[in-house]
């Protein structure tokens, strides 16, 4: 089934049952917590939170999200991008529990010729916070899923809260088993990629009281009671086309093919190749989307967000053998698999091309100056018999070739040295305390670095090395 088919369903599904359908909100989001869009609750966060009154008791959407802290996981799970849609449906204050459950069944099991996406009801485990006996009797009472293929899970996973006090519940997800093709049976508390997550449901009831991460008083129910859903699209397409990844379906892996044609190597040849092939298609689709949006490659917000997905994009592209530019027909690429959901991609493609062309001829700038100045330093660092590329380095590269750290990491990290982050840092913040008692400083273009502190501060400082993100960014 095709992408567009399963987007259509589900609209379909939930408007036939009285759901308000809701086009996509922007990517940048109306919202002066968050930088981008994250999820598909984030527009109808004020009738969640009883600030405005919803015009409808129930909604349907499939909502553009970014998830700047899953980067470090892309096309090295199957299943996570920076960029993906996530189909939700809602109710604000009508239907709860038994019936979030029991519509999701009907929708997964419900054979394609009749509207549904056919998956087999055997292939499908569900997880339910522990607690939750009232969910873990509908999945198995009402629905009939067996016992073995539930399982009680603990806060992390499946305890869903908006980080401040509020409204917080329960999830339950859906997920399917992809066979042992994907590893060790156990279901998807051992295993998450054979078990792949599809979707996730959350039970708004209580309300939360003050506390660090999941460590606070439930203080009391809630007056109303919603549901907020959410279902990877790219995540079914995975399953229903029978692909190895997200980026293997009919819509990326258009992207993935025309990397590979600009760079003459064969997608399958190698993983090593096979995950910058990836990691291209998802940053050049993440790139034309924020780009849409209306945002512009910067040092700064959501400006560095891209910035930083685009040039991990074209380094990627140059690691798999690309001199040139390559960014010009990637882009019109993207705009050809995303433009019949998103027209305005198409009408914009002008303002688009230049946005993105530009952003390219910087930074091959950069690199050129930059890597010539890394590689010194690190064979410096190397003759001097150390392993640890100084944090002087990493600031200079930073701060006069424009070099982001991450990309110091990674090209380190390929010569087989860290890097003195802590180092780094202090510099950093030398710099940006100099900065802000010398105003004439700032005028001369100091690079204004709050975005990058934002971005670190959010993912954690080892986003950039680790492999192992628990960012637990829920629905
Ligand atoms: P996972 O545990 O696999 O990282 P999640 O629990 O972080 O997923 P949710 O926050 O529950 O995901 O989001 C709802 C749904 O959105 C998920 O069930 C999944 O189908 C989809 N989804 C989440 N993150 C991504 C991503 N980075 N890329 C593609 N789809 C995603
Ligand atoms: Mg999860
Ligand atoms: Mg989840
Ligand atoms: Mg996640």
């Amino acid at each position: 089934m095709e992408s567009a088919e399963i987007r259509r369903r589900w609209l379909s599904f939930f408007e036939e049952r009285g759901h308000a359908v809701v086009p996509s909100a922007s990517l940048i989001a109306d919202d002066p917590t968050l930088l981008l869009v994250p999820a598909g609750m984030v527009p109808f966060k004020p009738y969640f939170l009883g600030q405005a009154t919803p015009p409808y008791p129930r909604a349907v959407s499939v909502q553009k999200c970014v998830r700047t802290p899953d980067i470090e996981e892309v096309g090295k799970t199957t299943r996570h991008g920076t960029f993906f849609q996530m189909c939700g449906n809602f109710s604000f204050g009508d239907y709860f529990k038994e019936r979030a459950i029991t519509l999701a069944w009907e929708l997964m099991t419900t054979s394609q010729d009749e509207g549904g996406y056919g998956l087999d009801p055997e292939r499908l485990w569900v997880t339910v916070y522990e607690e939750d006996d009232e969910a873990y009797r509908i999945w198995t009472e009402t629905v009939g899923v067996p016992a073995e293929r539930v399982q009680r899970l603990g806060k992390g996973p499946n305890f869903w809260d908006m980080g401040v006090p509020g409204p917080c519940g329960p999830c339950s997800e859906i997920n399917y088993d992809r066979g042992p093709a994907f590893g060790p049976e156990g279901g998807p508390e051992v295993n998450d990629e054979r078990y792949v997550e599809l979707w996730n449901l959350v039970f708004m009831q209580y309300e939360r009281g003050p506390g660090q991460g999941k460590d606070y008083p439930i203080v009391g129910d809630l007056p109303a009671r919603n549901i907020d859903t959410g279902l990877g699209l790219e995540r079914l397409a995975m399953v229903l086309q029978d692909v190895h990844n997200m980026f293997e379906t009919d819509t990326l892996r258009v992207v993935i093919d025309k990397a590979a044609a600009l760079t003459d190597v064969s997608y399958g040849a190698a993983d090593e190749s096979d995950v910058s092939l990836r990691v291209v298609a998802d940053h050049m689709r993440t790139s034309v989307m924020l780009i849409g949006d209306g945002v512009t490659p910067g040092n700064e917000g959501r400006g560095y967000v891209l910035r930083r997905i685009m040039r991990r994009a074209i380094r990627n592209m140059r690691l798999l053998g690309a001199s040139g530019p390559v960014v010009g027909e990637l882009v019109d690429t993207v705009i050809g698999i995303m433009g019949e959901q998103y027209p305005e991609l198409v009408t914009d493609r002008g303002r688009i091309e230049s946005v993105a062309l530009a952003e390219e001829a910087a930074f091959l700038k950069t690199l050129r100056a930059g890597t010539n100045i890394l590689d010194t330093a690190v064979s410096e660092t190397k003759a001097a018999g150390g392993s640890v590329l100084p944090g002087e380095q990493a600031f200079l590269l930073h701060d006069t070739w424009g070099f982001p750290i991450d990309l110091t990491l990674e090209m380190a990290a390929e010569q087989g040295l860290s890097v003195d982050e802590s180092g780094f840092r202090r510099l950093m913040k030398e710099q940006r305390e100099r900065a802000k008692a010398d105003a004439r400083a700032k005028k001369q273009g100091h690079a204004d670095l709050t975005a990058y502190r934002e971005f670190a501060d959010a993912a954690g400082p080892s986003e950039f090395i680790g492999y192992t993100s628990t960012t637990g960014e829920s629905t």
